[in-house]
C-alpha cells in the first residue's frame, strides 16, 4: 500500500494549523524520503478507512483499513469514482452541502451511509479535506472514515430504554404523554373523538407479595400483550409503572366504542394467566375519559381518567367508569340492552319471542299490486318495552349479535313467506334488511340457500336489502358477495339511497336491480325544492343504469302523486299500511288482492 500514498499528504503543510487550531509538524532536520516512508506506514497502518482521490475525485490510494471496512480491494477501486460505496440512503441535499462545504472551507465533516461490496449497508462517520495546488485549485480529496454502526445501536438503544418500559417493551409514561399529546392534536384539528382508559389490576399486589416479583412480572408481560390484542395498531398501549397502564383510543366513531372496547378489555384480562407452573387471574379496573369533552390535554385526560378508574376500584372493581357521569348511565343502558338482546337471542327466549318480524307492503306504482313485503325486526322486552330497531341494530352490530340475530331474521322471513303462499298468496316477495357483518360473512350465500330449500322457496321469492353506507365499504369484497347472490337468482336493492356517498361508477358494477330511495328525501319532496331535485335526479339515473326505483315512506297522496310524476316504480310507506305483523298482513293482502290489480288502484 506505500506506493499508493498521495504525493503531497499533509506534510507539505507541516506548519499550517489544522481547523482546530491544532499544528502537525515534523522535526525540521528529518529529510524528505525519511518523512515520507514514515506516513506511507501510518497510512497503511492506521486503524481508519482512509481514501484519497484526485481533483477530478477519481481514487488514486485507499488504505488496508480500507478493503477491510468496505471489502473492496485497491485493485477494484483504482480509478474509480468514490459513489461506487454510495448506498442511497444519503440524499443528494446532503451530497450537494458536502461539496459546498469542501469548496468554502476545505474541510467537511459528517455521517454518511454506504454499501459494502458485499451489499449490506453501514453507518461511516467520515472526514474530508482538500489539498490544493499553487493556484489553489483543488487537486487531491483525503477521506478518512470509521464505522459507526455500533455506536448508532448503542444510541438508540438508548433512546429505546429511555422510552420504552424494559419490562413490557410498551411505550413508558414519558413516551406516552408525547404521543397521547400528539394525537390530541391531530383529534382537535380533525375534529374526530379520542378516549383514554386508564386500567389497574385488581388485587395485583397480592400476586405480587405471595407469590414474588418474577410471578408479579409475568402477569404484566402477559397483560401488555393482551390489551394490544384489543385495540387497533394505530391506538396506543403504555404502561405507566407498577400494575398501570393506559390505553388512548385515537379517532373512535362515538364514545360507546371506548365502552365497547373497555368490555373487550375486561373480558381478555380476566382470562386465565399461566406463570411459572401458576394458574392465575386478575381482573382491571378502568377509568375513562374523552376528548373534547373531559380535557383537552395530555395531563387533564390522564388525570381525569385516573379519577374515573377511583370511581371503577370503589364501584366493585372490574368495570369501567366514564370521568363524566351521564356517560355512566348511557354505558348501563347500552350494557343492559347488550345482555337483554343476547337473552332475547337466546333458544328459550325465541320461543318466547320477545323478538318478532312485522312486513310492510311495496306497491307498483302502475297496478296498484303488494309485489314486495319488507321483513322488519320488532323487539319486545319484559321489562325495557318496546326497543327500536334504530337502537337494537347498532348494538347487535358493535356486539357481533347481529349474526345470531340476522340468521333469526332471515329463517323467520322466509318461513313466514312459506306460511302466506300456503294461505294462497303467491305473487309476492319478501325483502330482509341485510347488515354490513352478514354481508362480510363468508357463509351467507350457503344460508340463504338452505333457508331457501328448507322452506321449498324460489331465490325470486326473496330480496336483500344492503344500505348505500354498506355497499360502499370495501367494494372489492361487496361485489364479489352480491355477485355470488345475484347468481343465485336473488334479487338485490340498495337501501337509504342517498344518504350515503355513492360512486356512480361503483354503482354500475353492483348487480343490483332495485334502488331504494331514502325516506329523508321523500317528506318533504313537496316543499323542498333540493329534495324534489334530488329524487328526480335519483329516479333518472336509476333507470339509466336499468334498475327499478321504489320510495320509501311515502305518508300523504300529494308525495305520491308527486313520486308518480317523477316516474318512480313502486312505493311503501303508511300511506298503504305501516309494518304489520303476519296475521294482520295476511288480512290486508287478502283485502288488496281481493280488490284486483286494476290500474287506478290507490288505497
Ligand atoms: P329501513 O330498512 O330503511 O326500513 C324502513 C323503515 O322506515 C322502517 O323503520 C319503517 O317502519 C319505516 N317506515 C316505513 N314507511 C314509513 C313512513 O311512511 N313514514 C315513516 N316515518 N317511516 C316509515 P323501522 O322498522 O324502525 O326500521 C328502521 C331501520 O332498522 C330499517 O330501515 C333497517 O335499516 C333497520 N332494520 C330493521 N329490521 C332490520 C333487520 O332485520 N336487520 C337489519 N340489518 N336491519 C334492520
Ligand atoms: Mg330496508
Ligand atoms: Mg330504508
Amino acid at each position: 500500500m506505500g506506493q499508493d500514498i498521495p504525493a503531497e499528504p499533509a506534510a507539505d503543510r507541516n506548519d499550517s494549523p489544522s481547523r482546530d487550531g491544532e499544528a502537525s509538524a515534523f522535526c525540521p532536520d528529518h529529510p524528505a524520503p525519511a518523512r515520507e516512508r514514515i506516513l506511507a506506514r501510518l497510512f497503511a497502518q492506521t486503524a481508519d478507512a482512509a481514501l484519497v482521490s484526485d481533483r477530478d475525485n477519481r481514487i488514486i490510494a485507499v488504505n488496508p483499513a480500507f478493503t477491510r471496512l468496505t471489502g473492496y480491494g485497491a485493485a477494484e477501486v483504482m480509478g474509480q469514482d468514490p459513489r461506487l460505496l454510495a448506498s442511497g440512503l444519503t440524499s443528494s441535499e446532503e451530497y450537494r452541502a458536502l461539496w459546498a462545504d469542501l469548496a468554502a472551507g476545505d474541510r467537511w465533516e459528517g455521517e454518511i451511509w454506504d454499501r459494502r461490496k458485499d451489499g449490506s449497508l453501514f453507518p461511516k462517520w467520515m472526514v474530508i479535506s482538500v489539498l490544493r495546488d499553487g493556484t489553489g485549485q483543488a487537486e487531491y480529496y483525503v477521506a478518512t472514515f470509521t464505522d459507526i454502526s455500533e455506536r448508532r445501536e448503542a444510541s438508540n438503544r438508548i433512546a429505546h430504554l429511555a422510552t420504552h418500559d424494559a419490562l413490557t417493551e410498551l411505550p413508558n409514561r414519558f413516551a406516552l404523554e408525547s404521543q397521547l399529546q400528539h394525537a390530541i392534536s391531530t383529534c382537535t384539528r380533525d375534529q374526530r373523538q379520542l378516549a383514554v382508559l386508564l386500567i389497574d389490576l385488581d388485587r395485583f399486589k397480592t400476586i405480587n407479595d405471595t407469590l414474588g416479583h418474577h410471578v408479579g412480572d409475568g402477569i404484566l408481560i402477559q397483560v401488555a400483550r393482551r390489551l394490544q390484542d384489543c385495540v387497533r395498531g394505530s391506538d396506543i398501549v403504555a404502561r405507566l409503572g407498577g400494575d398501570e397502564f393506559v390505553v388512548v383510543l385515537v379517532d373512535i366513531e362515538d364514545t360507546m366504542t371506548a365502552a365497547a372496547v373497555a368490555g373487550k378489555i375486561k373480558r381478555n384480562l380476566a382470562d386465565i394467566y399461566h406463570v411459572q407452573g401458576h394458574d392465575l387471574y386478575t381482573t382491571p379496573s378502568i377509568g375513562i375519559s374523552l376528548l373534547p369533552e373531559d380535557g383537552g390535554d395530555a395531563d387533564t385526560l390522564l388525570r381525569n381518567a385516573d379519577v374515573a378508574m377511583y370511581h371503577a376500584k370503589n364501584a366493585g372493581r372490574n368495570n369501567h367508569q366514564f370521568f363524566a357521569a351521564h356517560m355512566n348511565e348511557a354505558s348501563a343502558r347500552r350494557l343492559l340492552m347488550e345482555n337483554a338482546l343476547r337473552q332475547a337471542l337466546s333458544v328459550s327466549n325465541l320461543i318466547s319471542a320477545q323478538l318478532s318480524l312485522h312486513f310492510q307492503p311495496q306497491l307498483h306504482l302502475k297496478s296498484g299490486r303488494v309485489i314486495s313485503l319488507e321483513a322488519l325486526a320488532r323487539w319486545d322486552h319484559p321489562q325495557l318495552g318496546s326497543i327500536p330497531p334504530d337502537t337494537f341494530i347498532p348494538i347487535a352490530e358493535e356486539t357481533g349479535l347481529i349474526q345470531p340475530l340476522g340468521d333469526w331474521v332471515f329463517w323467520e322471513a322466509c318461513r313466514q313467506l312459506r306460511s302466506l303462499k300456503d294461505r294462497g298468496i303467491d305473487d309476492i316477495r319478501v325483502a330482509v334488511n341485510l347488515s354490513a357483518q352478514q354481508l362480510r360473512h363468508e357463509a351467507l350465500p350457503s344460508v340463504v340457500r338452505g333457508a331457501l330449500a328448507c322452506f321449498d322457496l324460489q331465490p325470486s321469492d326473496l330480496e336483500l336489502e344492503i344500505t348505500e353506507s354498506t355497499a360502499m365499504q370495501n367494494p372489492e369484497l361487496t361485489i364479489r358477495v352480491l355477485d355470488q347472490l345475484a347468481g343465485l337468482g336473488i334479487i338485490l336493492a340498495i337501501d337509504d339511497f342517498g344518504t350515503g356517498y355513492s360512486s356512480l361508477a361503483y354503482l354500475k358494477h353492483l348487480p343490483i336491480q332495485r334502488l331504494k330511495l331514502d325516506r329523508s328525501f321523500v317528506k318533504d319532496i313537496e316543499t323542498d325544492t333540493s329534495d324534489a331535485a334530488i329524487c328526480s335526479a335519483t329516479v333518472a339515473l336509476g333507470h339509466n343504469l336499468g334498475l327499478e326505483l321504489v320510495a320509501e315512506g311515502v305518508e300523504t297522496a300529494a308525495q305520491r302523486d308527486f313520486l308518480a310524476k317523477l316516474g318512480c316504480d313502486v312505493l311503501q310507506g303508511f300511506l298503504y299500511s305501516r309494518p304489520l305483523p303476519v296475521g294482520e298482513i295476511l288480512v290486508y293482502l287478502e283485502t288488496e288482492h281481493s280488490l284486483g290489480t286494476g290500474g287506478d288502484f290507490v288505497i
